[in-house]
């Protein structure tokens, strides 16, 4: 099928973008960016928008760049952008390592990671990696510019806290201290295929003693989470396999998975304890997936 019609506009800046939002987004009008998600929606009708707002020419959305501890990404910077570690130390490798997972190369090469939060798909690692290292999502319209966490961003299945004349500028992704260890684990049905379940660690080590310790799950439910309780069993124990698995088992119970994929639940929930358990053991061993 083919895109019902549509008027195109091209801003040059955030404020232009931003006018143009207020104008349109009362009717059907769209921002869009690698075009990986709304292009294949609007071709098969799924999404009929009467306006695009094409940000790509926007010079200031491309920036990628480290500003008081934190990373900025813009809203044009590509999934193929963190192919490469971004920064030294832990955070570049961390998204280096994720983006791996994320489709397939063609789609790195235009999706954006900000469409990706703006999405909000469940499954969506760049979703879970804002939840799990606390991003500060920022958000301008004609009113002003908003912070928001990840941890309040995501609403529901692909709902999010932006309001409809609000164009996401930035992810801000503070940097990890230099001994932190992280491991991440996804399983999907095939190479580049939607997460059906998959999680990520980040914790420091004092001696045997885990500190500071972060462990979000996607995949499973409407929304990435960080798991509260697990969080709290392992932090400030040393650890032993007895309470990697204690904790798994709290993470399969503390979920609700949605059915997606039309798989039985308790199949997700085991998938739930299997990427705990390889995530923890890939930070542990300091291979960052397993
Ligand atoms: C075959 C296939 C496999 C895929 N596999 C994965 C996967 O494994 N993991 C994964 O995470 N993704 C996957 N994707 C999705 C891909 O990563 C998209 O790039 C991403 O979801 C959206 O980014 P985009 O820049 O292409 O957004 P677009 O398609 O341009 O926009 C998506 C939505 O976000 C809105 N939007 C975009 N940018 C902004 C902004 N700055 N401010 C406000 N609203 C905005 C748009 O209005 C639209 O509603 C896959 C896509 C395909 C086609």
């Amino acid at each position: 099928m083919k895109p019902g019609s549509f008027v195109l506009y091209e801003p040059s800046s955030v404020e232009q973008a931003a006018v143009m939002l207020a104008d349109v987004a009362e009717h059907d009008g769209r921002i869009i960016a690698g075009g990986q998600t709304l292009v294949p929606a609007m071709a098969m009708r799924f999404a009929q928008p009467a306006y695009l707002i094409d940000i790509n020419s926007i010079a200031a959305l491309k920036r990628l760049v480290i500003e008081r501890d934190q990373l900025v990404i813009g809203a044009c910077v590509r999934h193929a952008a963190f192919h490469e570690p971004v920064t030294d130390g832990p955070l570049g490798h961390l998204l280096s390592t994720v983006v791996r997972h994320i489709a397939h190369l063609p789609i790195r090469n235009r999706g954006t990671f900000c469409g990706s939060i703006a999405n909000a798909d469940p499954a969506s690692e760049w979703c879970l990696v804002s939840v799990a290292l606390d991003a500060t999502l920022v958000a301008q319209s004609v009113s002003g510019i908003r912070e928001i966490s990840a941890s309040s961003f995501f609403l529901g299945f692909m709902t999010t806290a932006l309001n409809p004349d609000e164009l996401l500028v930035s992810a801000n992704l503070p940097l990890l201290e230099t001994d932190t260890r992280f491991g991440f684990h996804e399983v999907s049905r095939r190479a580049g295929d939607f997460a059906q379940a998959m999680a990520l660690a980040v914790f420091r080590l004092d001696g045997p003693t885990l500190r500071n310790v972060r462990i979000a799950l996607g995949g499973v439910e409407t929304v990435p989470k960080r798991l509260a309780a697990v969080e709290e069993l392992l932090e400030g124990q040393a650890f032993d396999s007895g309470l990697l698995e204690r904790a798994a088992q709290i993470a399969s119970e503390a979920v609700e998975p949605v059915d997606t994929t039309g798989e039985d639940i308790r199949y997700r929930r085991r998938l739930v304890r299997t990427v705990v358990i390889r995530a923890v053991k890939a930070a542990l061993a300091n291979t960052a997936s397993e």
